[in-house]
C-alpha cells in the first residue's frame, strides 16, 4: 500500500521545478501532484553548482539559495511547495515503475500512484569505471552532478588549496571546474584526448581562444590523451594519474567531468527509447499516453531542425516541463513545442552563449584578440547556429533571433564581413505581418535586402529574444556571487 496522486513528477531537478511550477501557475489541487527525488534537497538551479557555489566567497553553502526561481524571483523553497500544496518526497529514489499499472516503487518499499507521470530522472555522471579506470571512490577523486558531489567537491578544494588538481575532460564541467579551481588558488592540469577543449561545440579557432585565457591563468592543457590508471598512497588517495601517453603527473585532487547519461533504466522495455533518451512528441508525450518526458532525458521533436534531439541544457529542461505542463493541464491550448536550443557558460571574466546547431560551414567573426567574437554556422544554405562571446543584452538577443529565423544566407563571404552586425540589422528590422506568406519547411528565406518571414518565423523571433533576455537576466542575477 501507499500513496496516491494525480500527478507525479519522478527526478527532482530542475525540470521538476519548472514542471511545479507550472502547475502551481495553472491552478493545480492541493494533494494532487508530488515530486520523488533522490536528492535530499528540493529542485534547485543546477548549472550554479560549477559556477557560484565553489568559488571562495560563496555564502553559507545552504541548498534553499539556489531553489528554481519562478516569476518575479519567487523561490520554490521547501516552505513554497508546502504552501501551494505539492508533496515533496525527498531522499527517496525510485528503484522500478510499471508503467502499466501506473505505479512507482520506491527503495522504501512503498508504492505511489499516478494519473499522469513525468519523468524527469535527468542524467548521471560518467564514471572513469566504464572506461576501464577504477579508482572513482577515493576520497580525492570527484564527479560533479548534484549537491552532494559539489560539497564533496568544495571540501576537498578546502584541504587542496596551493596544490595540483588534474581535470579530466575538456567539455563545459572540465571548463567551469578548472576555472573555479583556478580561483581557489589550485594549480590545474586539463587532460583530455581531443585536440581541443569543448570539442562538441566549439570550432578549432573559438577553443584556441579559451585555451589560451585558460593559459594565462596558469592552467596547462595535455590533450590527445587519456588516463590509464591512478597511483594511490597507502590511505587510498589519488597521489599520481598515469596517462596513456606515459605521462605521470602529481596530483592533490582529481576532478572528472567525462559525460553524462541519461537516467532512462527504469522505464527500458516499456517506453520507446530514441537517442538514449525518452522519446516524446510535441507535446512531451512518450509512447505511453499516460507517461511524460522532460529535460535531459528527452528526445524531443526540434522543429528548427526537423528531427529528435536530446538537449543537456537547463534552459531546454526548463522550457520543455512548462510546456509538458501546459500539454497536460490544457492539452486543446498547448500547441507544438517550438524550441530554439540554447546553451551558455560563464569562466572567470568570460561569458558565451549559443543558440540552434553547430554544423555546417562556418563563419567567425568579431575580434578574437579582444572582449567580442563569435561564429555563424551555415547549414544547407541557411544560418542554424550562433555563438557569441562577451555580448551585451542586445546582441544576445539579435544572434537568438536570427538564429530562430533560419535565414537564407547567400554569400559566405558577406555574412563574415557583415558578423555581429548581420544579426543587429536583422533584429532591428521585425517582420512585418504584411509579409506573412506560406509556411516552408526550411524556415524563412530571409535575403538581406528583401525578408520574406513566415508565420513561425515570427513567432521564432519572439521566442528566441525572450530567451535571450532571460539568459541575460539570469546570468546577471547569478553572477552576483
Ligand atoms: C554542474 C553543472 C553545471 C551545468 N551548467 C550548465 C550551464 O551553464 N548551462 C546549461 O545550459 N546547462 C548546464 N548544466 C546542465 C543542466 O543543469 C541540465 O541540463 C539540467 O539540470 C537538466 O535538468 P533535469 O531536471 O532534466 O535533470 P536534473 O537537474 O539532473 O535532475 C534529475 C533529478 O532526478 C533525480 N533522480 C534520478 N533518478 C531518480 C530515481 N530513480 N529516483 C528518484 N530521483 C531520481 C536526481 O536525483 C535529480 O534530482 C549543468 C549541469 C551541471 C551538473
Amino acid at each position: 500500500m501507499g500513496r496516491a496522486f494525480v500527478y507525479v513528477i519522478l527526478g527532482g531537478g530542475v525540470a521538476a521545478g519548472y514542471a511545479a511550477l507550472e502547475f502551481s501557475n495553472r491552478g493545480v489541487s492541493h494533494g494532487e501532484l508530488c515530486i520523488i527525488s533522490e536528492e535530499s534537497v528540493a529542485p534547485y538551479e543546477r548549472p550554479a553548482l560549477s559556477k557560484g557555489y565553489l568559488l571562495p566567497e560563496a555564502p553559507a553553502r545552504l541548498p534553499a539559495f539556489h531553489t528554481c526561481v519562478g516569476a518575479n524571483e519567487e523561490r520554490l523553497t521547501p516552505k513554497w511547495y508546502k504552501e501551494h500544496g505539492i508533496e515533496l518526497v525527498l531522499g527517496t529514489r525510485v528503484i522500478s515503475a510499471d508503467v502499466r499499472r501506473k505505479t512507482l516503487l520506491t527503495a522504501a518499499g512503498e508504492t505511489i500512484s499516478y494519473k499522469i507521470l513525468i519523468v524527469a530522472t535527468g542524467a548521471r555522471a560518467l564514471k572513469l569505471e566504464e572506461f576501464g579506470v577504477n579508482g572513482s571512490d577515493a576520497e580525492n577523486v570527484c564527479y560533479l552532478r548534484d549537491l552532494t558531489d559539489a560539497n564533496r567537491l568544495v571540501d576537498v578544494m578546502h584541504s587542496c588549496s596551493g596544490g595540483n588538481a588534474v581535470v579530466i575532460g575538456g567539455g563545459y564541467i572540465g571548463m567551469e571546474c578548472a576555472a573555479s579551481l583556478v580561483i581557489n588558488k589550485i594549480n590545474v592540469t586539463m587532460v583530455f584526448p581531443e585536440a581541443q577543449c569543448m570539442p562538441r561545440l566549439f570550432t578549432p579557432k573559438i577553443a584556441s581562444f579559451y585555451e589560451d585565457y585558460y593559459k594565462s591563468k596558469g592552467v596547462e592543457f595535455v590533450k590527445g590523451t587519456a588516463l590509464s590508471s591512478f597511483d594511490m598512497d597507502a590511505d587510498g588517495k589519488v597521489v599520481a594519474v598515469n596517462l596513456r601517453d606515459g605521462k605521470r603527473l602529481l596530483v592533490d585532487m582529481v576532478v572528472v567531468g567525462i559525460g553524462i547519461r541519461p537516467n532512462t533504466s527504469l522505464f527500458e522495455g516499456q517506453l520507446t527509447l530514441e537517442k538514449g533518451g525518452i522519446k516524446v512528441n510535441e507535446k512531451m508525450q512518450s509512447s505511453n499516453s499516460s507517461v511524460y518526458a522532460v529535460g535531459d532525458v528527452a528526445a524531443f521533436p526540434v522543429k528548427l531542425f526537423g528531427e529528435t534531439r536530446r538537449l543537456e541544457h537547463v534552459d531546454s529542461a526548463r522550457k520543455c516541463a512548462r510546456h509538458a505542463v501546459a500539454a497536460i493541464m490544457e492539452p486543446e491550448k498547448s500547441g507544438e513545442f517550438d524550441y530554439v536550443p540554447f546553451f551558455y557558460s560563464r569562466i572567470f571574466a568570460l561569458s558565451w552563449q549559443f543558440y540552434g546547431d553547430n554544423v555546417g560551414e562556418v563563419v567567425h567573426f568579431g575580434d578574437f584578440s579582444g572582449n567580442t567574437f563569435g561564429a555563424y554556422w551555415v547549414n544547407k544554405g541557411h544560418l542554424v547556429g550562433s555563438f557569441l562571446e562577451g555580448g551585451t543584452k542586445e546582441e544576445y538577443a539579435a544572434i537568438a533571433m536570427v538564429t530562430g529565423l533560419k535565414p537564407a544566407i547567400e554569400d559566405l563571404a558577406e555574412l563574415e564581413s557583415r558578423g555581429l552586425s548581420y544579426a543587429m540589422a536583422v533584429s532591428r528590422k521585425p517582420p512585418p505581418p504584411s509579409q506573412i506568406t506560406n509556411v516552408g519547411d526550411s524556415g524563412p528565406s530571409l535575403v538581406l535586402e528583401k525578408p520574406v518571414y513566415p508565420w513561425h518565423a515570427t513567432a521564432g523571433v519572439i521566442l528566441a529574444g525572450s530567451i535571450a533576455a532571460f539568459a541575460y537576466w539570469y546570468g546577471r542575477r547569478r553572477r552576483r556571487w
